[in-house]
């Protein structure tokens, strides 16, 4: 099969049809092998028996449905575990994503090799209160993933190669970092593709207020933490703690040093709680060594984590 889109939707019954004529028109045209596959995310209009109504008349219409709403990433994580196709396209439900861009995605994926091609919308039909925080967050998320030809991670139309799929695990809200999670994993011919952007026509966004920038962020950081410590945390913890540790000794020994002084050249000492290098030496010492057990305690349990020993090996033979 050459193709599986998969689509994602949370209440989006007014678009289905549309979008359904639309993608089914395109893969005609090019005589594409394809599957399409809606994940209803617990919608409560009536999405599902549009879905149902579909895939009744149509044999490469498949639906997943989730009996409550989970999240964007929850429905393309199952998405991906069902898809068959050689080329696996994801696409927003709201019309927002064109499926003309199908064709050319399919091309660079299976001609000039890229694991992964994101759409880049360049030109937005949203409001500005959603363009300008996503241009910062993009930019943050180019210098953390160090994937520096993308301007637009969270973009929902996206293509890879069928391996891409099966071993990046989408998780929580990481739908917005795919790309980083795909290159974490080794695949790293990701590429970019300016498509067309629509204003939303049924509807409202599902990722609205400030919530989404913070919990993006927190994400960001997660990742990045898990990227480059996840497996040995006492490397950084660790280190951390071992630092603190030495700056409190030496701390100590300056309050010890000043009071072996006074004691040497008989005059009075003053009380060890009168040198601020007491307090820093007690604070810097409990930190470290919590920092230090911080970093134990993550070793044992990434020792013990199901995943410790999950690689990615590309081929066997
Ligand atoms: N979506 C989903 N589960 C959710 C929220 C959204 O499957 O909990 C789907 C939604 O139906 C749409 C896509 O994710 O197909 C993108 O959502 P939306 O268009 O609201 O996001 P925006 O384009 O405003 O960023
Ligand atoms: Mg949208």
């Amino acid at each position: 099969m050459d193709i599986s889109v998969i689509i994602p939707l949370y209440n989006e019954a007014e678009s289905l049809p549309e979008l359904y004529a639309w993608i089914t028109r395109v893969m005609a045209e090019h005589g594409y092998s394809y599957e399409i596959i809606f994940v209803n995310d617990g919608s409560t209009d009536d999405s599902w028996n549009v879905i149902e109504g579909i895939a009744a008349k149509d044999g490469q219409v498949h639906g997943i449905k989730f009996r409550r709403n989970y999240g964007k990433s929850p429905a393309l994580h199952c998405g991906f575990a069902a898809a068959q196709g050689d080329v696996v396209i994801t696409m927003d439900a709201d019309l927002q994503d064109s499926p003309d861009e199908i064709p050319e995605l399919y091309r660079m994926i299976t001609e000039e090799h890229y694991d992964l091609v994101s759409g880049y919308k360049q030109k937005r039909y949203d409001p500005l209160s959603k363009t300008l925080p996503t241009k910062l967050f993009n930019a943050t998320a180019r210098r953390v993933s160090g994937i520096r030809n993308l301007h637009d991670f969270n973009c929902g139309l996206k293509a890879y190669r069928r391996d891409v799929v099966k071993n990046i695990e989408v998780f929580g809200e990481m739908h917005r970092y795919i790309p980083y999670l795909a290159k974490s994993a080794g695949f790293d011919r990701i590429g970019e593709k300016v498509v067309h952007h629509q204003a939303r026509k049924f509807g409202n966004t599902k990722f609205g207020g400030l919530n989404r920038f913070v919990n993006g962020y927190l994400d960001l950081l997660t990742l990045w933490f898990l990227n480059s410590f996840g497996l040995k945390p006492m490397h950084v913890f660790g280190f951390l703690g071992s630092l603190m540790f030495a700056f409190g000794f030496i701390a100590c020994a300056v309050v010890g040093g000043i009071k072996l002084v006074h004691i040497c050249e008989g005059t009075p000492a003053p009380l060890v709680t009168s040198s601020p290098y007491f307090y820093i030496a007690l604070t810097m010492m409990i930190l470290g060594t919590q920092l230090f057990v911080a970093g134990f305690l993550g070793e044992l349990v990434s020792r013990n984590a199901q995943e410790r020993n999950n690689y990615q090996i590309e081929k066997t033979i």
